[in-house]
């Protein structure tokens, strides 16, 4: 039934329309175009409006049983660059880049394998239930698209993202992310000229991170500070730095604790860093900022969502598990939203290097779940 020959041809077409965060529209209407043709109802959003995009989310609905609940198939339009000029390099089922662009296929591979689940449904008269095909804008630059979606285009209440790398792995759980930004401000001031005049806002900060712990804090929680800017010349005592960082965890209540420890250094930190010149206390100070990127999810692994891959992969003879995801992604959303969502792999490997590569083999097998679970919905 899966045609891996058209499998195949449709993701290097997809691969070979530029599609950058907030440059979507090409992919877009390439997109819509097929669905159009396969007789879906295609509907676009204001989401660029928010995030300054070329085009908004596409929602596309293919009518099916009415007597069974919608379902949601979601993958992301957009890609991290550089993925301009793309020269494909073709190896039996592995498909690369010749190593100077990042392929793509995180996450055109989930596109692909929506686009033939929908053929092959359609083509083999296959029982289903009303599919909502949505697929998202500015995945990349915090769940975007997702975040400011007009959810009154969907109707499904239950879905599967099709954006991680093994199609034999059902990610029921993603954590919750807090990202940091800190701003240090300590005292300009010549270097050689008058240099107990300064506060040295780097060494302040550097101070706070040198005791931050980071990497895995415990089984359910990560942190890391991933960006420091700041100074201006060897001369100058530098008077600004940015630092940026960000906390992961399962649980809320560890979340919230790993952010203010961070927050705490760099308070500490600043205390240590005040001077006296002329009498007067010059202190460096610190303004913190926290934003909550997305919430966890977990889904139970007896949910019909879960069961039904299972079910579907044993028929298949594939062997299959269930794990919990280290990021976010759009299914962190809809989650919160209301629409109960794991995520699949379409077999994206290496994603975001220009090392990245896909076999597609695990293209057709999530194709073959996805079909199977989508023609057994009850
Ligand atoms: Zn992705």
């Amino acid at each position: 039934m899966v045609r891996k020959d058209r499998l195949k041809s449709t993701f290097m077409e997809l691969l070979r329309i530029n599609s950058p965060v907030r440059g979507e529209a090409a992919l877009a209407s390439y997109v819509s175009s097929i669905l159009k043709d396969m007789g879906l109802s295609i509907l676009v959003d204001s989401a660029n409006r928010k995030t300054g995009g070329d085009t908004g989310n596409l929602i596309a609905n293919l009518s099916g049983d009415e007597g069974l609940s919608p379902i949601m198939l979601n993958a992301h339009l957009d890609t991290v660059e550089p993925t301009k000029n793309i020269v494909l390099d073709i190896e039996g089922d592995i498909i690369r880049t010749d190593g100077n662009s990042i392929l793509g296929a995180d996450d055109k591979s989930g596109i692909a394998c929506i686009l033939e689940i929908l053929r092959v449904i359609i083509e083999n008269n296959l029982p289903h239930p009303p599919v909502d095909v949505v697929f998202t804008v500015s995945e990349e630059i915090g769940l975007l698209g997702a975040k400011n979606m007009d959810y009154s285009m969907i109707k499904a209440k239950v879905g599967y993202t099709l954006d991680a790398c093994s199609p034999f792995e059902v990610i029921v759980g993603a954590p919750y992310q807090n990202s940091i930004t800190v701003e240090v401000r300590g005292k300009e001031s010549h270097a050689g000229c008058e240099p107990s005049k300064g506060i040295n806002a780097i060494k302040v900060a550097s101070n706070a991170i040198a005791k931050i712990t980071t990497g895995q804090i415990d089984r359910e929680t990560t942190a890391n500070i991933g960006v420091i800017k700041g100074g201006t010349a060897t001369n100058i005592i530098p008077g600004y730095v940015e630092v940026k960082g960000e906390v992961r965890s399962y649980d809320e209540k560890k979340l919230e604790r790993k952010t203010r420890e961070i927050e705490g250094k760099f308070e500490g930190s600043c205390k240590l860093f005040q001077i006296e010149i002329d009498g007067n206390i010059f202190a460096p100070t610190v303004r913190y900022e926290v934003e909550r990127e997305y919430n966890a999810f977990k889904i139970d692994k007896r949910d019909e969502l879960v069961k039904r891959v299972f079910d579907v992969a044993s028929s298949l003879n594939m062997k299959i598990l269930t794990r919990l995801g280290g990021g976010g992604s759009d299914a962190n959303i809809f989650n919160e939203k209301g629409i109960r969502t794991v995520i699949m792999g379409a077999g994206m490997k290496n994603i975001h290097t220009k090392s990245e590569y896909i076999n597609l083999e695990d293209m057709v097998a999530c194709v073959q779940l996805l079909i199977g679970v989508i023609s057994s919905w009850r």
